[in-house]
């Protein structure tokens, strides 16, 4: 007799449904213990890749060395604010500062002279920006401020007090006192002329600064 005929014969069709019904739960209880399973592990991984990314953009903002937002950061910001001038009316101003004579401190006092020069008028800049507005190295020695909700009136004052500032700053390197100025050049944002002219009249200001004798 073969298997099925004797299969057929011992199971009465009471029995077969029983467990074809326990079979059925079975099947789909395992099915979904798999699915939550995958489910839990795909949110889990996607989880940590959107941590990862947000560190990945963290630290394309930054600059390595000052610690301040980069170029690449500032220029998305500043386009942040252009919009929330048309939207809100808000106003902001535009300053590019650079260090004067930055090259003779690196060759009086060494590159790390330069380096530390950097990083401690950057952690200046920081401390004088809070409330006011973000601080970016545009360049080598070069910063571009943001001054928001200021007209350039305003941001001429909150100037005049910076350079106050760095002129009372102790930078001592090795027991070294280094002489530390720095020129700006301010422009307030405006629409007629968009962004990249009015920073470029800002620089351009800068420049005039510099030939007027830093
Ligand atoms: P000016 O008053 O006209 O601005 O003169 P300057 O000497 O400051 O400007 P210049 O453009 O002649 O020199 C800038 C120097 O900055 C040259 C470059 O080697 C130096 N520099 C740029 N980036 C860094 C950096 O990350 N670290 C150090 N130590 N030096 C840097
Ligand atoms: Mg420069
Ligand atoms: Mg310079």
């Amino acid at each position: 007799v073969g298997l099925r005929e004797r299969f057929s014969y011992y199971m009465s069709t009471a029995c077969y449904l029983h467990i074809l019904v326990i079979n059925m739960i079975y099947f789909t209880a395992t099915s979904i213990t798999i699915a939550r399973f995958y489910c839990l592990k795909f949110s889990h991984s996607e989880d940590k890749i959107m941590q990862y990314s947000k560190k990945l953009e963290a630290l394309a903002s930054v600059d390595a060395l000052t610690g301040l937002f980069n170029r690449r950061h500032m220029n998305k910001h500043l386009e942040e604010l252009e919009r929330d001038y048309f939207n809100a009316s808000q106003p902001f101003s535009i300053v590019i500062g650079d260090i004067d004579f930055f090259k003779k401190i690196n060759d009086t006092y060494g590159h790390d002279a330069g380096d530390y020069v950097l990083t401690e008028i950057s952690k200046l800049f920081l401390r004088f920006m809070k409330g006011k507005g973000e601080v970016a190295r545009w360049g080598g020695e070069e910063f571009l401020f943001s001054f928001e909700g200021d007209n350039a009136d305003f941001v001429f004052v909150e100037l005049h007090n910076l350079r106050t500032l760095i002129k009372s700053h102790e930078f001592k390197y090795k027991d070294t006192l280094i002489q530390v100025t720095v020129t700006f050049g301010l422009e307030e944002y405006d629409s007629g002329i968009g962004l990249e002219n009015t920073i470029t009249r800002a620089d351009a200001k800068l420049y005039t600064g510099k030939v007027e004798g830093r």
